[in-house]
Formats: structure tokens, C-alpha cells, sequence
């Protein structure tokens, strides 16, 4: 039998891409007593994480925040701007993908959804100009939305969206830019204002390294123009009641107070970094990740190496080995857990996850926990994995830590 306290000594290695693990320094700010959403205080502290958030979203336009997991933004980004049986393209790149899809189909959208077929397309990114060919043979511009995933979390596969953004350009087309980033923010590099997105999506348990609980709604003024005329029901979603609250610092209903402790702390410590060396780390740690693949001899989910995602590698298992069997293995004998392989890849796969809050050295003892579960799964291995990962460390280290 499982018990709570399954995790006698030592750290749990929480390597899934999602949840991540949360800092210490997180759950201290978390821990103070919860204060009264109404009263001064907590339009200072909604004033600051809204601004803050702009500056993670690379935005000057509104963020949205719900105290809801990334479902929930990604249904209020549908309902805010869409209508009754309105026709949505979307792209498949992986199972989150394919969540989005269906979610739209149940709020009564005739959502298109295109790709590359079989497993293929979930070893690579968005091609930009499929939606450019079919943006082009839609002249009565019946799409109202292109749906795409920044970061697919079930492949380890990143997209070019500023690619899907000159698309809809070049097809002279008028659809909104919907983009999944949940997983992406603030661990891969994301620009709203910049790559002409409308509305991205996001939420805390990923790169932002907070528990699950509170999810985003970035949006452009095409998005704001759009929510005028959208009749899908909405109340607790709808944006217009939010963004005038939200001008003051409140919220229409009870937000999620102690979990925006710990995304204004979160901020402070992204943001007192800078973006570009968050973003920096995160590659390298794909990198050192990728080497250990490759040394053990097995392959990357992701096919193209341009498109490797800084937040977690996926690990093709070979033939007649069962990843979830893999993982087993590393979950009970090393205490770590790792990412199983979701939709057309289950049993195929499994996932490292590298965002939010890492280190070299934690990620070398996950691929340690990963080529000793491999080795006892009777997986055959070309070399070793975690010597390749410290050899890439250690030839390329960062800069030496400032302790003043
Ligand atoms: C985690 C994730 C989701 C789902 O978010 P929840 O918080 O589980 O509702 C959607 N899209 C992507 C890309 C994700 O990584």
C-alpha cells in the first residue's frame, strides 16, 4: 500500500515537466497568512503581479489571471472572443494539442484540425506553411482563430511562432493568433507583443515554478475588439468584468491570494535575473540533457534539432521496451519522477523535465536515476548518458556564482 509518507529520506527528484518543483523560497512567501482580497493591502500585491506579468508575457497589453489549472485559460480564450459553431483551425503537435482541440469541439466549435499524419507530426513543431496554404483557400474568411501549443509538453517539441504569425500575414487573412504557451513561459523565450500574438494562454506549475492553481490569459486590443462581439456564454471567465477590476489592483471574485504571494515572489526572482539568462540556462540544460540521449544511444522525441525545448527531452524508448515500465523502475528504486508518454506515444516514451527550478546538478542525478533504471530495464546503452551530460557541463559551465 502507498502511504503519504512514501518518501522516507532524502528529496523526491519531481523531474515530470509539470508540476515543477516549487523553490523554497516560493513556499515561505506562500506560508503568510491570507489577507483580505478587499482591503488595501491586496491592491498593492494584484497591481504588482499584474505589471509583473506583462514584463514575463513581453507584453504592454492586459494579462488576465484565474484561479483556475491551464484548462481553464485555455477554455476562457475560446469563449471571450468566439461565438456559437464559429470555425477554428488548430494544429497538431502533440496531445496537448489535441486537448485544445477537442475542448474547443465541446464548446460547440467547428474546430479544423490539421497536421502531419500518424505519430510523425508529434516529432515536430507547427509547419507554418500549412496553415499559410490553408489560410489562403479560406477567401470568404470563415476562420475566426489559427489555435497553436508554444511548447508541446507530451513531445519536448517547440514551435516558431512569429512563423505561424507571418502566415495569417501572408494569407492576408484577418483570423486571431491563439497560442498554448503553459508550459513555455518563463523557462523558453515568449514574446506576445512581439510575434503578433492575440490571446496566449499559460499557467503557475510549470516554468513560473508555482504549485498548480492559478492559469493566464495574455491579450492583445484585436482580442479586446473581439470579445465585443463573441456571444459563447461566459460569466466566470469573461475578461470585461477582470479588466475593470483589475485596473485597481481587485479581482470580481476571490483570487488565489497565497498562491499570488508566490507568483509576486516568483516574479522578483525571474525578473531580478533578466529573462535572457533564465532563458539561457534552460537551453543549456536541454543540451546536457540531449548529450545523455544520444550517449546512451537512443533517440530524442524530438526530430529537429532547432526545435529541441529547453523544458523537458523526450526519450524514445527502443522497440519492445515499455517506457511506463522504465519509469516504474526509476520511480520505485531512485525516487524520482519522470514524464509518461501520453496519447499516440504512451508506452513509446518518456519525458526529463529541465524548467523552472533546476540545476546541473539535479538534472545530472535524474539522468543518473534514468540510466540506472534503463540499465536495470535491460535496456542495451552505447555509453553513458550522465558522463556525456557532466562532460557538456563542464565544458561549458556558467559564469562562476557571486556570493556577496
Ligand atoms: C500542462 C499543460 C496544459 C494543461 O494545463 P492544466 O494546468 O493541467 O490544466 C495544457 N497545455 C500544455 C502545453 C501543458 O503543458
Amino acid at each position: 500500500m502507498i502511504s503519504l509518507d512514501f518518501h522516507p529520506v532524502g528529496r523526491h527528484f519531481l523531474q515530470i515537466p509539470g508540476p515543477s518543483p516549487v523553490p523554497d523560497r516560493i513556499l515561505r512567501a506562500m506560508s503568510l497568512p491570507t489577507i483580505d482580497h478587499r482591503g488595501p493591502e491586496f491592491g498593492v500585491l494584484g497591481s504588482k503581479v499584474l505589471k509583473d506579468m506583462q514584463k514575463i508575457f513581453q507584453t504592454q497589453h492586459p494579462v488576465i489571471i484565474y484561479p483556475a489549472s491551464g484548462t481553464g485559460a485555455w477554455e476562457a480564450a475560446l469563449v471571450n472572443t468566439l461565438s456559437a459553431g464559429d470555425h477554428v483551425l488548430m494544429f497538431e503537435t502533440g496531445h496537448f494539442a489535441s486537448l485544445w482541440n477537442k475542448l474547443a469541439v465541446r464548446m460547440g466549435l467547428k474546430a479544423e484540425f490539421i497536421g502531419l499524419p500518424g505519430a510523425e507530426g508529434w516529432r515536430q513543431g507547427v509547419k507554418a506553411e500549412m496553415i499559410e496554404a490553408r489560410l489562403k483557400q479560406d477567401s470568404g474568411h470563415s476562420i475566426k482563430a489559427v489555435c497553436v501549443v508554444h511548447n508541446e509538453t507530451s513531445t519536448g517539441v517547440t514551435s516558431d511562432i512569429a512563423a505561424v504569425r507571418r502566415a495569417i500575414d501572408n494569407a492576408k487573412h484577418p483570423a486571431l493568433l491563439m497560442v498554448d504557451t503553459i508550459s513555455g513561459l518563463a523557462s523558453a523565450d515568449y514574446r506576445h507583443d512581439e510575434w503578433g500574438v492575440d490571446v496566449t494562454v499559460s499557467g503557475s506549475q510549470k516554468g513560473l515554478m508555482l504549485p498548480p492553481g492559478i492559469s493566464f490569459n495574455a491579450i492583445s486590443p484585436k482580442a479586446i475588439e473581439f470579445s465585443k462581439n463573441s456571444t459563447l456564454p461566459k460569466s466566470f471567465w469573461a475578461w470585461d468584468e477582470m479588466l475593470e477590476m483589475n485596473k485597481t489592483g481587485y479581482f470580481p471574485y476571490t483570487p488565489n491570494t497565497n498562491l499570488m504571494y508566490g507568483l509576486s515572489e516568483a516574479c522578483d526572482m525571474i525578473l531580478g535575473q533578466g529573462l535572457d539568462v533564465v532563458f539561457a540556462r534552460h537551453k543549456r540544460w536541454s543540451k546536457g540533457a540531449v548529450a545523455a540521449v544520444k550517449a546512451w544511444g537512443l533517440e530524442v522525441q524530438c526530430a529537429d534539432p532547432e526545435l529541441y525545448s529547453p523544458i523537458l527531452t523526450g526519450v524514445m524508448t527502443p522497440e519492445g521496451i515499455d517506457a511506463d515500465a522504465v519509469r516504474k523502475v526509476i520511480y520505485e528504486r531512485f525516487d524520482c519522477s519522470l514524464g509518461t508518454g501520453l496519447g499516440k506515444v504512451k508506452g513509446r516514451m518518456f519525458r526529463i523535465g529541465h524548467l523552472g527550478d533546476c540545476n546541473d546538478l539535479t538534472l545530472i542525478a535524474a539522468l543518473s536515476a534514468c540510466e540506472m533504471g534503463l540499465k536495470l530495464s535491460g535496456v542495451k546503452l552505447s555509453g553513458s548518458g550522465v558522463q556525456a551530460a557532466m562532460d557538456y557541463f563542464s565544458a561549458n559551465p556558467i559564469p562562476a556564482l557571486i556570493r556577496p
